[in-house]
């Protein structure tokens, strides 16, 4: 696709605003460097901004009445101004399509996830020629990715985001993306590779491979396994990562990488949903417990460093209390960190759209039960590091400038005494305090000190 450049659209501000994953949020980094090439420059304040762009999420409860209350507010903050042009991207707009712009004429463009290699002439055909109101919603994820690739990251941040998967084809009772993404697909090798010496290049020292089913990535026979392997070969990367990952695809290759890689960090997001397998079985999670530990017990013995982190469905319907209990057993046995816990709601379109839903008391008892569970968890874990040393990828330095920020091998953020020339590097951090979000400490020089 050709880049049209249009005079009309020079100096306009485009204010962006991102709700839910990383895969969105790579997603507006990616339509930012798009729109840039017809003229439009970021900014934050939206007051200001000639477009408004919602990049929204499907996942959570009420999505589509949630983008219709920002529009609501949008329209009043420009009551006294003109107009901006107002596109609604994401997943929401997958789902919605024709019908947001029926339902809400302040709505200019509809923008589905694949397609956004045509954004710009979307734009550009609504703005020059005031054309009716655009819906794109088609899947079409290869000429999506060609063109994208094609897009040189600039934001040069130390920890970057690289989709290499799109779409899911396992149809879990409780979730859209099937049907708001589309079904799998896998980006070249080759136009991986490329794009991540692109974000080392401009600065980019961690590489956080996405995809809805990251793990399930197989391009002519490469797979996630073979991407971890030739990222870490370029130089300048110091970590690699990847989610969200699907228990069945945790292929025994995969699992090797662990005893070989020297950059892949020791934690992995393998949501699991319930300890149940009933439960698991009524969702369509295509796997037992019994293989989930399998893989855990395998990950551990490689290397017992590695932590496991998870997302939780609490009271999908058909949860008795044995089934709960299950869960608890799980995360006793696991000892998750960094998890992510949510009562059932019903997605529209979904098969568990009509189930019965568990009483609402019993639900939020089983969340808070959980949670403090799995906060605790993270409490133990943080305080254990305490008068330890532990590696820092270090990202910027915090709001007030005082303090650096970094992450630990296992992105628990870490605040320390460290300077705007440790950005970039890894540096070694005494924890001397700790919270359940975070690790405080101080730099250590001296490199005999024993890391955790
Ligand atoms: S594996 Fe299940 S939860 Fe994950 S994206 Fe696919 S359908 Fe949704």
């Amino acid at each position: 696709m050709g880049l049209r450049k249009n005079p009309n659209n020079m100096n306009q501000k485009i204010f962006i605003k991102t709700f839910g994953c990383q895969m969105n949020e790579y997603d507006s980094n990616r339509i930012f460097d798009s729109v840039k090439k017809i003229g439009y420059e970021k900014t934050e304040k939206y007051e200001e901004a000639n477009c408004y762009l919602l990049n929204t999420c499907h996942i959570r409860d009420k999505a589509k009445e949630k983008v219709y209350s920002e529009i609501g507010r949008v329209k009043k903050i420009f009551r006294s101004k003109k107009k901006p042009l107002v596109i609604i991207a994401g997943c929401v707009a997958q789902a919605e399509n024709q019908e947001m712009l029926k339902r809400e004429p302040y709505i200019d463009l509809v923008i589905g996830p694949q397609a956004y290699h045509k954004i710009n002439d979307t734009i550009l055909n609504y703005t020059e020629k005031k054309k009716k109101k655009i819906e794109e919603t088609e899947f079409d994820a290869v000429s999506k990715f060609n063109y994208l690739s094609k897009i040189k990251n600039e934001a040069g941040k130390v920890s970057s985001f690289l989709t290499i998967q799109e779409g899911c084809d396992k149809f879990c009772h409780f979730c859209v993306v099937p049907y708001t993404r589309g079904p799998e697909y896998s980006r070249p090798f080759k136009q991986i590779l490329d794009e991540a010496k692109y974000l080392v290049d401009s600065g980019a020292k961690e590489i956080i491979l996405l995809g809805q089913n990251v793990n399930a990535y197989d391009n002519e026979g490469y797979r996630l396994s073979d991407l971890i392997l030739n990222i870490e070969k370029l130089h300048d990367v110091k970590r690699v990562r990847y989610t969200t990952s699907h228990p069945k695809d945790m292929t025994e290759d995969l699992i090797e990488v662990y005893k070989t890689s020297k950059k892949l960090m020791p934690l992995v997001h393998l949501p699991v949903q319930s300890g149940s397998n009933k439960i698991l079985e009524s969702m369509n999670r295509k796997h037992t417990i019994e293989e989930y530990l399998s893989t855990f017990d395998k990950l551990k013995e490689i290397n017992p460093k590695i932590e496991f982190s998870s997302d939780f469905i609490i009271s999908y319907p058909g949860e008795e209390d044995q089934d709960f209990k299950d869960t608890l057993n799980l995360i006793e046995r696991v000892k998750f960190i960094n998890s992510y816990s949510f009562i059932f709601s019903p997605r529209p379109g979904t098969v568990a759209e009509n189930l019965d839903l568990v009483e609402k008391k019993i639900s939020i008892e089983r969340l808070q039960k959980i949670q403090n569970i799995l906060f605790e968890n993270q409490i133990q874990l943080n305080k254990s590091l305490e008068d330890k040393v532990v590696d820092v990828l270090v990202e910027n330095l915090t709001d007030d400038q005082s303090k650096t920020f970094g992450r630990s091998e296992h992105m628990t953020s870490v605040i320390f005494n460290g300077k705007s020339s440790d950005i970039g590097k890894i540096v070694k951090v005494r924890i001397k305090d700790s919270n359940r979000n975070s690790l405080f400490g101080e730099i250590v020089t001296n490199s005999n000190q024993k890391v955790a």
